[in-house]
């Protein structure tokens, strides 16, 4: 079941959403699932509990990931993936309510897809703040400090600042009241109450 405090979300909302809002972690998921027309077991069970929990049905996420694997056949698809779906639901197997993963998780998860700020390599993290998040080349020596330092949540809680800081967000404050990032769903929610 959804978060009924949860935003109702469509699943052709989510390429908008995921440009606006999402933490890097979910963008790059996003944009691989984008480019590849597939998602690793593990990649799917993390960017489809984020989208659960994000306030996506299950009806609307069986639409989405059907749509996104776009080269394979209804059959496959439901053989495959609806039940998976379901399953993480809680509407299938031992019907368990299984939360999103927490920052804490992903970042001592095996890296696939992981978090870009512990599992990109240097360079790959310079070019994705650049031309992903469009960040200056000060902004991004200094986002690269904090990673050098092992400091990811503060690298990611910075990224959020810069990124916000047309909608009043200011260095300090973090996702809000100085909170740093600490999952995924508070980066993506904490972006799309400052967006209402
Ligand atoms: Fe995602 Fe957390 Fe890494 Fe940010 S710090 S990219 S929210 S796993």
């Amino acid at each position: 079941p959804t978060d009924p405090n949860a935003p109702s979300i469509k699943a052709e909302m989510i390429d908008e959403l995921a440009v606006k809002h999402f933490p890097m972690c979910m963008r790059n998921s996003h944009q691989k699932l984008r480019a590849d027309h597939r998602l690793n077991h593990f990649g799917r069970l993390e960017y489809g509990l984020f989208l659960k929990v994000l306030g996506l049905s299950v009806e609307e996420a069986i639409v989405f990931w059907r749509k996104s694997f776009d080269r394979i056949t209804d059959d496959t698809f439901n053989k495959m993936y609806k039940y998976n779906i379901r399953h993480s639901y809680g509407l299938e197997g031992k019907r368990a309510n299984y939360p999103a993963h927490s920052c804490q998780q992903i970042l001592t998860s095996s890296g696939d897809p992981g978090c870009p700020f512990r599992h990109f390599s240097v360079d790959n993290l310079r070019s994705a703040l650049v031309s992903t998040y469009g960040l200056s080349s000060g902004d991004v020596n200094e986002v690269m400090k904090t990673v050098k330092d092992n400091h990811f949540h503060v690298a990611c809680t910075r990224v959020y600042e810069i990124t916000h800081a047309s909608g009043g967000v200011k260095r300090g404050e973090g996702v809000g009241g100085g909170e740093s990032v600490t999952h995924p769903n508070q980066y993506a929610a904490a972006s799309m109450a400052l967006a209402k």
